[in-house]
């Protein structure tokens, strides 16, 4: 199937107000191309110099999303590029991200990524870490929180439901609190994969890789 088909078979899928993010992570400006066509207009990368690479090269009405694991020395690049980083993993990042979009009297859209997994190999906010990031959170000037991400852990059907419904359950219990900086909008989750079911649990974003673009050529990080 072409990118257009799996676009419009994915419409069909995706019930209104849930957003579809083409993650185009290793594909060519070229695939990407083919999707504008077909009306995206968010994209996804999870590594900062490709993001940038593909700015640079590309129509410049689309909306940029980091959803990989962000250094801090990477933040001041992102500045005037990035829609929204999916992947606001820890304190120090989050001082970084207000430190540098402060500077260009900017201000950062996030996602609080949470390891809901708790897998070490996954970067991410504990549950028990939550109120420590949210009060950190609630002193910035510069960065606002527009939801959560996650990333679960591989396995089954059953078990993919379980982490959504889980995220789904904090996502809705932050969204009750009146916290300052913080607006529960946006559930980052669901994937090739797993994204009927995220769907079915509440996601109101999935992305989506190899379901738009075909297969990958080879593993990057922050996949299962
Ligand atoms: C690669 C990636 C995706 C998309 O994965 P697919 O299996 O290709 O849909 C989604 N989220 C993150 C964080 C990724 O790194």
């Amino acid at each position: 199937m072409s990118i257009k088909d799996n676009i419009n078979k994915l419409r069909m899928e995706i019930p209104e107000g849930v957003e579809l993010l083409a993650v185009s992570k290793t594909k060519p400006i070229e695939d990407l191309e083919e999707a504008y066509q077909s009306g995206i207009r968010d994209f996804g990368e999870n590594k900062v110099q490709e993001l940038l690479n593909k700015v640079e090269h590309f129509h410049n009405d689309v909306r940029w999303h980091l959803i990989g694991q962000l250094q801090s020395n990477k933040v001041k690049y992102l500045v005037d590029k990035v829609y929204l980083i999916h992947s606001l993993s820890s304190i120090k990042l989050l001082n970084e991200i207000e430190r540098v979009f402060g500077k260009a009297n900017k201000v950062a859209k996030t996602l609080i990524q949470i390891n809901i997994g708790r897998e070490e190999s996954k970067s991410g906010i504990l549950e028990e870490e939550l109120s420590e990031i949210i009060d950190a959170v609630e002193k910035c000037h510069n960065v606002l929180v527009k939801g959560i991400m996650v990333i679960i852990p591989k396995g089954d059907d059953e078990s993919n439901r379980e982490y959504f419904k889980k995220t789904k359950r904090i996502f809705e219990y932050l969204k009750k609190r009146d916290y300052k900086n913080i607006n529960m909008e946006i559930l980052s989750m669901g994937m090739t994969q797993d994204f009927k079911i995220a769907i079915e649990e509440g996601s109101t974003l999935v992305r989506v890789g190899q379901g738009v673009f075909g297969k990958r050529n080879y593993n990057v990080g922050g996949e299962k």
